[in-house]
């Protein structure tokens, strides 16, 4: 028989979340991108089956302003009536009732049973928490409790920002704040994420927040054949991350959604048109690279994690 979950006890009034509402307000425009008010019911959604083990996550954000070529969560704005891949990035929605959402989903979540991690869909980093520390405040609605598995993922320097609350929360729960980093390489980080972090950057962020007691992973997301696989790049990008204070990583090979292979092979015509045709018969059958090119990839990681002394991490989705 399954333990019976602990008793949550709020430090805090809750109040019943708003309806869910899609929105439609713009609450600004900047180069091209719009952030529009979206309402939703519950902040804490549980994911089964996954990749990862069962676990809540939380994404304060939709759509995702970093605009990575291959990012697997395009598909996510076409539940939103937005068939274009393109506007995932141009037109983010920004779940403005979030804070007072997580107090109400936290009384009916078996929090100590299962993780919570930030970030498993979208970037909880993007620039659009500059302005309006969703992350920030969801996080802050965690203090006062104990004792819960957390992880924040993210390709965004901006953690650093947080660093003092986040030695706080590590101090009360089990955290580790996984840094997604696919390469070193500037240009190909550039080409492919237009609008994450440097490299450079990142594993600056990463050092910081090492340096301040928390628990920092490298996430090489995804391995892509011909881009980023090469094992010196993959041992240069290990050695960096241990050198900031990562103690374990983890990879992911490519994988494809419908709306992400159509951006994904305009990327490829575009930056690396030799790739474009073994790309394509590699994923002619199936969303995920054949098991052997997967375990190639993996095996490759493995050799430069450990010549660089960092451990397995966990399993996430992205
Ligand atoms: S940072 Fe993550 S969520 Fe954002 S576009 Fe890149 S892969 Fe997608």
């Amino acid at each position: 028989m399954s333990p019976q979950p602990r008793q949550l006890v709020l430090p805090f009034a809750a109040r019943a979340p708003a309806p869910g509402r899609p929105g439609g307000v713009a609450l600004e425009r900047r180069g091209g991108v719009e952030l529009v008010e979206m309402t939703c019911r519950s902040i804490l959604n549980w994911v089964q089956g996954s990749r990862a083990s069962d676990f809540y996550s939380i994404n304060p954000y939709r759509g995702c302003e970093h605009a990575c070529a291959y990012c697997y969560a395009r598909y996510t704005h076409e539940f939103l009536d937005q068939p274009g891949s393109a506007d995932f990035e141009r037109r983010v929605y920004v779940k403005v009732n979030v804070p007072e959402v997580l107090v109400h989903d936290l009384r009916h979540a078996k929090v100590y049973e299962h993780g919570i991690s930030f970030g498993s869909a979208t970037d909880p980093y993007q620039p659009a928490e500059h302005r309006f520390r969703l992350t920030r405040r969801l996080l802050e609605g965690l203090l006062p409790f104990r004792g819960f598995s957390l992880s924040i993922v993210t390709k965004s320097a901006l953690v650093e920002r947080d660093v003092e609350l986040l030695a706080e929360l590590a101090s009360r729960h089990e955290l580790a704040v996984l840094f997604s980093c696919m390469t070193t390489d500037p240009v190909l980080q550039r080409a492919l994420e237009p609008r994450a972090s440097a490299p450079e950057r990142r594993l600056q962020a990463m050092a910081r927040l090492s340096a301040a007691g928390v628990h920092t992973e490298l996430l090489v997301a995804p391995l892509m054949p011909g881009l980023n696989d090469g094992e010196e790049a993959l041992g240069r990008l290990c050695r960096r991350a241990r050198e900031a204070g990562a103690v374990s990583v983890f990879g992911q090979a490519l994988f494809l959604f419908e709306a992400s292979r159509r951006r994904f092979f305009s990327w490829l015509e575009q930056h690396r048109p030799e790739l474009t045709e073994p790309y394509r018969r590699a994923f002619a059958r199936s969303r995920e690279l054949d098991r052997e090119v997967r375990d190639e990839l993996s095996d490759r990681l493995t050799r430069a994690a450990a010549a660089a002394g960092l451990g397995a991490g966990r399993r996430t989705v992205r």
